[in-house]
């Protein structure tokens, strides 16, 4: 099957608001100053660029503040991923069960770490990964099942940690919960707990479009498990001279303006929740468009706000709708994301004759709106309204195949 070119985001001409914002670009003069303070601590040469303390005390601030044992710095959330897949051990024929509708960079790492890459459904409201779908796909092959909390909205990871406890691996026991927390810094799950808290480990991205950044890349892992965690400690440092281990390791600069953001972070998603609350309140009188869950408590952190438009308005209306908010009204938007395996000829090729339907079927309808905390609240009336116009508009035009 060749790659569908209508799941690949396609508007990429600059708009007023653009397809993909920089989350994380927003600065205050305290991140400034941190760099600083970076320069002056390494302009001796016989210190340089070197210096753990900061990274540390990243790692130790990020631990306290989900809750969790130990943190492990990475320069990036791709590069933890592979390690922290690495760290499985993975034979041939272990299976790791993974939603379908997510970033590449989730599932490329299974594949390229040994592992057999299980798709499985998205559940149609909250578009995570649906627990009963999972059942259906968990055998004694399975050693872990990935949770991805979708575009900001924390998962309910608890039926999941019950499935695995009730299907053991024959050699490994439980297949272990691994989190993607990349666009879900600072949340809180159903269970009350943050974000990073529960499962085996949870890995989180610094990259500049996520919640937080430091300098436009980075990574951090969080997990209870202390073998685990000294593990991928050896693995981002040349394995310590015992093991195989590769270079992966944040700077102090990136770690000192961690400290800022991670500090700053409960500000920026609060104030990116109250937009897209806002936003919510001005489409509620839209026909056609399915909003994104209104949580309260950090519950959903609006990484992006997805719209669904009806199903008789799949790939092409929908499409016709990106289009018209580009060129007409500078709002783009992105399709985040298609299925893996329609979007990415190697996830593709590694996935053989696997394909999730209702995936499909929700990423046809899918688009996600530029939402940043920065946008005015003029400009938020103007956004609406180029949605409401743009809505209707299609509504009168589209004809089904
Ligand atoms: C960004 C992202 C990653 C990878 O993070 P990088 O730091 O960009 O390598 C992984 N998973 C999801 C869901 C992401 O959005």
């Amino acid at each position: 099957m060749p790659i569908d070119s209508s799941t690949v985001p396609r508007n990429r001409a600059p708009r007023r608001w653009p397809d993909e914002p920089a989350q994380g670009g927003w600065y205050t003069t305290a991140e400034l100053a941190a760099v600083q303070e970076v320069m002056a601590h390494s302009r001796p040469w016989r210190i340089g660029w070197r210096g753990a303390e900061r990274i540390r005390a990243f790692e130790e601030a990020f631990a306290a503040k989900t809750q969790t044992s130990a943190a492990i710095a990475f320069n990036g959330g791709g590069t933890a991923l592979e390690m922290l897949l690495h760290a499985l051990d993975l034979k041939p024929g272990d299976e790791v069960i993974s939603c379908a509708l997510n970033f590449v960079g989730t599932h490329l790492p299974v594949i390229h770490q040994g592992g057999t890459l299980i798709l499985a459904e998205p559940d149609p409201l909250t578009l995570n990964l649906d627990p009963s779908d999972v059942e259906h796909r968990l055998t004694h092959h399975t050693r872990a099942i990935q949770v991805t909390h979708w575009n900001g909205l924390a998962a309910d990871l608890r039926p999941f940690l019950d499935l695995a406890a009730r299907h053991p691996h024959p050699v490994h026991g439980p297949p272990v919960v691994i989190v993607d927390a990349a666009r879900a810094c600072g949340g809180t799950t159903p269970a009350g707990l943050p974000v990073g808290a529960e499962g085996w480990a949870t890995v989180f991205s610094f990259e500049t479009k996520k919640l937080m950044t430091t300098f436009g890349q980075g990574g951090m892992v969080t997990t209870n498990d202390p073998a685990l965690a000294e593990r991928l400690r050896r693995l981002r440092t040349y394995g310590m001279s015992r093991h195989w281990g590769t270079n992966q390791q944040m700077t102090k600069a990136q770690a000192a303006v961690g400290l800022i953001q991670l500090d700053r972070l409960d500000e920026m998603n609060r104030a990116r929740i109250a937009h897209a609350h806002h936003r919510t309140r001005l489409l509620g009188g839209t026909p056609y468009l399915t909003l994104p869950p209104t949580l309260s408590g950090g519950r959903h952190l609006y990484y992006r706000y997805n719209l669904l438009v009806p199903a008789t308005w799949a790939g092409a209306g929908r499409d016709a709708l990106m289009d018209v908010l580009a060129e007409q009204y500078g709002l783009g938007s992105i399709i985040n994301d298609p299925p893996t395996y329609l979007s990415h000829a190697y996830i593709r090729a590694h996935t053989q004759s696997q394909a999730c339907p209702r995936a499909e079927q929700l990423a046809a309808r899918l688009l996600c709106p530029c939402l940043h905390p920065l946008i005015s609240e003029h400009e938020e009336y103007e956004i609406s309204d180029a949605i409401h116009q743009a809505t209707s508009h299609i509504a009168r035009t589209h004809r089904p195949e």
